[in-house]
């Protein structure tokens, strides 16, 4: 950048935080901006345009244009000039505005006069909040310098609009962060809350914008990067052993900590009189600017990866890390981009609800909020740039809806969902003790599924009569390395000791698929739901699973265990896992620990392939779970992790069904304990189908015995039978319209219980 206009731009820089300092309105303020810009920028007209609302741009202030349009013009979002910066996040510089596509012309303003034309957005970390322009009636093309000065001055701008610098009167704007926003995400755990904002990682606040001294400023900019390179460096040494995916992640990082444009375009904007931190957020800005643009998934990770580093850099340079010193506050909602389900288990229960701006429905995020039974909504756009600490949010977690900063309407509609939910919840609290006994005498048995130690509170709470799930491999996904067999051994116990002689069914390890452990290597597959995961992993490489049936059998120290395998896709693999397992008891007693007084060894029946197994398997097996999940994503072709095909088949379909009864069949006939625990297991309607078909023991999340128990209470499973047998005859498609009409002519429990 030239000489001249660095120290002018400096000049400019100081004199906008002057007037900050200064007493004035908001209207005030603006108009001696945009004449000090005009001034020092030697321009015929600068103008302020600010957003009234999401979608509407409005002249705030001007120097040059006629003052009687200053609030009266208005522009569309990508209207004119002015709404294609903002929309786009871009400048547009013309030498001939009227030639330029998308031109509008404005009568009221005057600015026929004006052939030239630089606007730059007014934005910050991503969010727009307006568009500053210049216009010259010298037919010009404005130098690169001059449209980076003035974005610098934009980035000033949209700081002070961060800091309320022009609230208060008629005229400005709305201070942000102010009105409603409504976001819609996608559902990853059921349940609505209400409370106040609490964000993973709060904003850090930047209250010094402008530099007096440029090569301090430098010094410090580079003093904190070399520490940005050191720690990163060191992230990566510690990273040796992790996935492939967690080191390209850090190399980026690297990459972009030693990268020279990045440090040199933050160092222009120190020349230009901003301060460094200021310098790290304006990259910042327009990284995110960007991340909206563009489409492609690996280069939004790499410009995530940017944004994540001009935050640790903003960390170090203004001291303010992750912990601010506030309290939680009352009601706390989490706001984060994602999380870890190690930092979401360590709030715990202290949440009532869980926003996340990424994250995915089986991410281990969202099975910790499941087991915590906590709302959560994942994709929800933009929440983390929206919210602010402190402010009130409503989660519905059943419609994948978030509410930020709701009017008082939106709030009382809740609070009556709110007040129906508690309603129903007390109805289920007053069934726990009670059996789930059909009118037509059927008893079912609702068990639940559970994975950490936070589920176990529940078994309680929710009357379930075991644990029909227990799924191991939650501890070794929570942590960074592989825990230890007395770690293991000391949960699995407090596991048992916490389920008082109810029965709780170890499922071995599961991993590979959707659920990946950080420090094991693994192979990079092509469909890796169909790869190398569950038992396979097991049986190839026995080490892990030995560790494990050690410290089960440890564990149970004499009490009953059950044990079972996951994916068994064939009686030999049964076999296999059950040949070790025999050894592992084997060594135990010679080690002289004490034995099982029971041992039940059982399979998942995962995949279609074992619903076909020979007479002998059915004999084999202790008994045999049905893993819903997965066997259906086997059974439709329909990967349960793929957003665009996941719910595209429904398990009340008569296919599915009839296969499910095939396997009740071929149980019933080896006299083969059976029981369902995939997530179908915990919806009524589902739970009723599969109850009428005949299973008789059903496995779910704590939260669904009540509403699953209440269905059953209330059907009678002979009449499920026959319409369900009906609709099959007449070709009826769809299973759940009948159901559905089949339950609402049933009376209510309280009804049925006085008749
Ligand atoms: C299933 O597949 O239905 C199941 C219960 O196991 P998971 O969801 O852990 O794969
Ligand atoms: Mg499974």
């Amino acid at each position: 950048m030239p000489h001249r206009l660095e120290t002018q731009s400096r000049k400019l820089l100081r004199r906008l935080r002057d007037t900050l300092a200064e007493p004035g309105a908001g209207q005030e303020r603006l108009d001696r901006i945009t004449g000090l810009i005009a001034e020092s920028m030697v321009t015929d007209v600068c103008s302020i345009y600010l957003f009234r609302d999401p979608a509407t741009l409005e002249l705030c202030a001007t120097r040059g244009l006629k003052r009687d349009a200053v609030h009266q013009t208005r522009l569309k979002l990508g209207e004119g000039l002015v709404g294609r910066v903002a929309r786009a996040g871009e400048p547009v510089n013309s030498a001939d505005a009227p030639a330029e596509r998308g031109f509008r012309f404005m009568p009221e303003t005057g600015e026929e006069a004006f052939c030239s034309f630089l606007g730059v957005p007014i934005q910050r970390l991503g969010e727009r909040r307006g568009v500053l322009v210049v216009q010259s009636r010298e037919a010009r093309r404005y130098s690169d310098d001059e449209v980076y000065a003035l974005e610098v001055v934009a980035m000033v701008l949209a700081e002070m609009t961060e800091l309320g610098a022009f609230v208060g009167d008629e005229g400005a704007m709305a201070p942000p962060h102010m009105d409603p926003v409504m976001i819609r995400g996608g559902a990853a755990q059921e349940g609505t809350a209400e409370g106040l904002v609490w964000l993973h990682e709060p904003r850090v606040v930047i209250t010094n914008l402008v530099n007096d001294d440029p090569e301090a400023e430098k010094e410090r900019l580079r003093a904190a990067v070399d520490r940005l390179r050191i720690s990163v460096d060191d992230l990566l040494s510690a990273a040796q052993t992790a996935d492939k995916e967690h080191r390209e992640i850090l190399e980026a990082y690297r990459m972009f900590a030693h990268s020279r444009g990045w440090l040199k375009r933050m160092e222009q904007s120190i020349e230009s009189g901003l301060s460094a931190e200021a310098a790290a957020e304006k990259e910042q800005s327009q990284a995110r600017a960007r991340l909206q643009l563009v489409p492609d998934p690996y280069l939004r990770d790499r410009l995530h990866d940017l944004d994540d580093l001009s935050n640790r850099l903003l960390r170090i340079l203004t001291g303010q890390g992750r912990e601010t010193g506030a309290d939680l506050p009352e009601r706390p909602i989490l706001v984060a981009r994602n999380i870890g389900p190690g930092e979401l288990l360590e709030y715990g229960r202290k949440l009532r609800g869980v926003v996340l701006e990424e994250g995915s429905v089986g991410s281990h995020a969202a099975v910790v909020a499941r087991a915590l039974a906590i709302p959560l909504v994942v994709h929800a756009a933009r929440i983390t740039t929206e919210a602010l600490n402190g402010d009130a949010i409503i989660v519905d977690g059943d419609e994948g809806v978030v509410h930020l900063r709701p009017d008082d309407a939106v709030a009382s509609a809740f609070r009556d969902k709110i007040a129906v939910q508690a309603q129903a919840k007390a109805r289920y609290a007053a069934l726990r003790d009670r059996p789930a006994i059909a009118r037509c005498g059927a008893r079912v048995k609702l068990h639940m599924n559970a994975g950490i130690m936070a589920d176990l509170p529940s078994l309680e709470g929710s009357g379930a009569e075991g644990v029909g799930l227990f799924r191991t491999e939650l501890q070794f996904l929570l942590r960074n390395s592989m825990p230890r067999r007395s770690d293991l051994a000391a949960l699995y116990a407090r596991v048992m000791d916490a389920a008082a002689g109810r029965r709780v069914a170890f499922r071995t390890l599961d991993i590979g698929s959707d659920k990946v452990m950080p420090y094991m290597n693994r192979p990079d597959e092509p469909n890796p739901a169909m790869g190398w995961r569950a038992l396979r992993v097991g049986l190839d490489k026995p080490g892990v699973l030995r560790m494990q049936m050690q410290a089960l059998i440890r564990a149970a120290n004499g009490r009953a265990l059950s044990v079972m395998f996951p994916l068994v896709s064939e009686m030999a693999e049964f076999e296999g896992a059950r040949a070790i397992l025999m050894r592992e008891i084997e060594r135990e007693d010679r080690l002289g620990h004490k034995l099982p007084e029971k041992l039940e060894i059982g399979a998942m029946l995962e995949t279609p392939s074992l619903a076909f197994a020979p007479p002998a398997f059915f004999e084999k097996v202790d008994f045999l779970s049905i893993g819903g999940n997965d066997l259906k994503q086997f059974f439709f072709a329909a990967d349960r992790e793929n957003e665009l095909v996941r719910r595209r088949y429904d398990t009340l379909s008569f296919s599915f069904l009839r296969f499910i009864a095939r396997i009740v069949a071929r149980c019933a006939e080896a006299g083969t304990p059976l029981s369902f625990c995939g997530e179908d297991a915990g919806r009524p309607l589902d739970a009723l189908a599969l109850a009428a078909i005949g299973l008789r023991e059903l496995s779910m999340r704590p939260a669904s015995i009540g509403p699953v128990k209440e269905m059953i209470l209330r059907a009678d499973l002979g009449e499920v039978s026959e319409i369900l047998d009906g609709g099959y005859r007449r070709g009826t498609e769809r299973i759940r319209p009948l159901l559905l009409d089949y339950i609402s002519r049933l009376p209510r429990l309280d009804q049925t219980e006085r008749a």
